[in-house]
């Protein structure tokens, strides 16, 4: 297949798209220099107006909700359809809960402190936002990708810098378009290009939210650590599901075959391994194989159930996966082929699947589910568990207590019993996972730490000098003795004879200054 530069081609049917200019390392500098000037008189707006420019957003996105899914459409080959389906249709009700989410997150908390530790003092822990966020987005979900750093960055008060892959340019300077329209000038920049951009930006904003591949992502940790900026890392997956004997297996299967094909599998939560136990195992393989066969790829032209793979070297991970895959033994049960005049690649179920094969280790990230067979569901679990990922994971069983007791021993950041991936569009749920899934935390509360910083703010009202303060002398040592006997369980007794030795230190201490 010829080469193409990123971004140069619609996938569904190689058509060619108006290249889009990278940004030089000055312009990377520029806008966020510009971001950062917008954003002192940003962070200066109470909660409320910062919250009504969200829903401006919104409504501004929705007003061209036709334009600008035929711009993503054109540069990821997927339906006008399936892209407003996946990308716009729940950002209002998204919003709105990660408005509710930023308030509780950016409450000031009080200080506790005790009378008589602390006498005359208060105190209050406040959120600030940390300056300018560089979000830097893979191409797999054009929109999504920013949707779950932009509310929350900006309800913090942050001024914003958008680098959208080199895939999926276009997408990315719609949304900084319409920021443009709502929000100050500025406030929200735009840079284009590759790694080397992306880069550029991790070496001038304050804080990076990165979301791609864990190959990238570790030279984005590597260099945010020289500059001591905080990063989060929402990184890629292999998500696994185990399908136990005693499910519904019809709606397990097209539940597995949903969330295994939602965007073609490029998805970090796509389901790409499946543990079945052999009890079922013939009569599930059938019936996903038989749903699996059903969907239709994206050529350009027709309706479709799944769009093509992105761009070319995705294609290749794919093929290469079946291919070893077959070799090594593995079924072909639905699929197996690619089609279409651009990208595509049929819908791909492989049984009789092994822990060795890459298509059960490494990420695929495209339309094909390989399905384990194994023993029993402590079997499937510990297979689940043996990967270098871990972002969602599922049980699929009628048996619900069974199947919430094992899914909380995957090892992953988001659990479901009979669903999956899902949460990924709820902005009060941690999106997270572990091992090299990566740090990152996306949505919830939980992800204010790369947003803002804990500023704590004390005030003395300087009435009196503290009671350990300097000098050492005979009073200091009765008051220590005093507040170790209280920590031993001391009465009444300890608690007036300490009040009446921080009155006498305070005159004490006063004598230094005569
Ligand atoms: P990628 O790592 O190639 O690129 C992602 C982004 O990072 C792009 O904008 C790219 O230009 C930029 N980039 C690349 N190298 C960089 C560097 N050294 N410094 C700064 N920026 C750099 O990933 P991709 O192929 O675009 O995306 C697919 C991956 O994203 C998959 O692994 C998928 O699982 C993962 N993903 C994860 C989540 C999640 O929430 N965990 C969500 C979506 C996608």
């Amino acid at each position: 297949m010829t080469a193409h530069a990123p971004g140069s081609i619609n996938p569904a049917d190689l058509k060619a798209l108006e290249p889009v200019k990278a940004s030089t390392p000055d312009e990377v500098r520029a806008a966020v220099a510009t971001a950062r000037t917008a954003q002192a008189n940003w962070v200066a707006l109470p909660l409320a107006t910062r919250a009504d420019a969200m829903r401006a957003l919104g409504q501004a996105v929705l007003a061209k909700a036709d334009e600008l899914a035929k711009v993503m459409s054109m540069e990821t080959g997927r339906s006008v359809v399936e892209c407003k389906a996946s990308e716009l249709t729940s950002l209002v009700p998204y919003i709105e809960t990660a408005i509710v989410v930023a308030k509780e997150a950016l409450a000031p908390s009080k200080v506790r402190l005790s009378m008589l530790d602390f006498p005359g003092k208060k105190g209050v822990t406040e959120a600030v936002p940390r300056g300018v966020i560089g979000i830097i987005a893979p191409w797999n979900y054009p929109l999504g990708n920013f949707w779950k750093s932009l509310f929350p960055a900006l309800l913090s008060g942050n001024g914003v810098v958008l680098k959208p892959s080199e895939h999926t340019p276009r997408t990315g300077a719609f949304l900084a378009g319409l920021c443009a329209e709502v929000m100050p000038k500025g406030l929200v920049g735009l840079v284009q290009g590759a790694g080397e951009v992306g880069q550029a930006l991790v070496d001038t904003a304050d804080a990076i939210v990165f979301t791609g591949s864990v190959p990238s992502g570790k030279r984005v940790a590597a260099r945010a650590a020289e500059r001591l900026i905080p990063t989060s890392l929402e990184l890629g997956g292999k998500d696994a599901a185990l399908v136990l004997a005693d499910c519904d297996l019809d709606r397990t299967a097209i539940g597995v075959a949903q969330w295994a094909m939602h965007n073609c599998g490029q998805n970090c939560a796509a389901i790409e391994r499946v543990y079945v136990e052999e009890a079922i195992a013939d009569r599930f393989v059938a019936t996903l194989s038989k749903v699996v066969s059903k969907l239709r790829v994206s050529t350009g032209d027709n309706e479709s159930d799944l769009g093509p793979l992105q761009n070319a070297a995705q294609l290749a991970i794919v093929e290469k996966h079946v291919e070893q895959a077959k070799a090594k033994g593995a079924k072909v049960t639905a699929g197996g082929a690619r089609v279409g005049p651009g990208l595509g690649f049929q819908a791909t179920v492989l049984d009789h699947c092994s822990d060795d094969m890459d298509v059960v280790r490494d990420e695929t990230f495209g339309p094909v589910i390989a399905v384990v067979r194994v023993k029993d569901a402590e079997d499937g679990l510990k297979r689940a568990n043996d990967s270098r990922y871990g972002l969602n994971g599922s049980v699929w069983t009628t048996n619900i207590e069974r199947g919430a007791a094992l899914v909380r021993r995957m090892e992953v950041g988001v659990g479901y019993v009979n669903n999956h991936g899902f949460a990924g569009i709820l902005a009060d749920v941690p999106w997270t996972g572990v091992k090299e899934t990566g740090p990152g935390v996306a949505a919830s509360t939980h992800s204010y730490g790369v947003f803002t910083r804990p500023r704590t703010v004390i005030i003395d009202s300087g009435k009196q000098p503290d009671a350990w303060w300097i000098p050492a002398n005979a009073e200091l040592t009765q008051f220590v003795d005093a507040l170790i006997a209280r920590g031993r369980g001391g009465g009444l007794g300890v608690l007036l004879k300490l009040g009446g030795l921080v009155k006498k230190r305070a005159a004490a201490i006063r004598e230094l200054a005569r």
